[in-house]
């Protein structure tokens, strides 16, 4: 078995005005590498806060996370976290984030342009848009392509640098549900075929029968659920 996620007690709060919201308390999680883990809960719940730690855009109030078995994140300088972040992690949103004005070969492209891995990078992407079923979609730019296909394509940007972890925050958020269930299922069979980890927050309930493990965040907690 190798940890790949290892949180210990987490804690996030934020301050606005004089309220106080105490999003997570002392949360704590192991995931092992290529496991496909779901957090649901409510709007609100928290469940972008813990994503946002993991990714490393944010940092916790109390408690640690390590990554990958060696990183403990608050000992990693601003350029080690983004460094860490492009090479190993991959994040998918709601919203897909594409760049309108490039194709989606383009959008693909662009984490490995930045990792200045350029080596192969074109057939990678190609390789990718054709695993996510958009062989003839290459030079499309994002308004060409439905909500499904725009989600695809990030879905493909999010693997190019070949992340050993996978952030999904509400990824079928957009999409209509025989969509999700196809975006789902990719995702799952990405996880199964490359051995990478996915923790896809959601609180869409079709997402969960796919999970290796799944866990509810409410008042702060994170609660296993079992299958019973
Ligand atoms: P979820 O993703 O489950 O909908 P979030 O993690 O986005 O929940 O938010 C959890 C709670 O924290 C919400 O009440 C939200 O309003 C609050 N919150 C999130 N981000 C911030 C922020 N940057 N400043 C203040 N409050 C925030
Ligand atoms: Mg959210």
């Amino acid at each position: 078995m190798e940890t790949v996620v290892s949180i210990t007690d987490v804690s996030k709060s934020y301050h606005s005005g004089h309220n106080n919201i105490e999003v997570l308390k002392n949360v704590s999680l192991d995931v092992e590498k290529g496991e496909f883990i779901v957090i649901m809960g409510a709007s609100g719940s928290g469940k972008s806060t813990l994503l946002n730690l993991l990714g490393l855009l944010d940092m916790p109030d109390k408690g640690k996370i390590h990554l990958f078995n060696e990183y403990l994140t608050k000992e990693l300088s601003l350029k080690e976290r983004n460094d860490l972040r492009l090479r190993r992690i991959g994040i998918i949103s709601q919203s897909f984030n594409l760049i309108p004005f490039l194709t989606a070969i383009e959008n693909v492209q662009l984490p490995a342009r930045i990792a200045e891995d350029l080596d192969k990078q074109m057939d990678q992407a190609k390789r990718l848009l054709q695993q996510v079923g958009l062989k003839g979609r290459f030079h499309h730019k994002p308004l060409k392509l439905s909500y499904g296909e725009q989600q695809r394509v990030a879905i493909a940007r999010s693997l190019i640098n070949r992340p050993d972890l996978v952030l999904a925050d509400e990824p079928t958020g957009n999409l209509d549900s025989r969509t999700s269930i196809e975006i789902i299922s990719l995702m799952k069979d990405l996880c199964v075929s490359q051995k990478t980890t996915f923790i896809v927050a959601t609180h869409d309930p079709n997402v969960s029968s796919q999970a290796d493990r799944s866990f509810y965040l409410e008042d702060g907690n994170l609660v296993e659920i079992s299958d019973e």
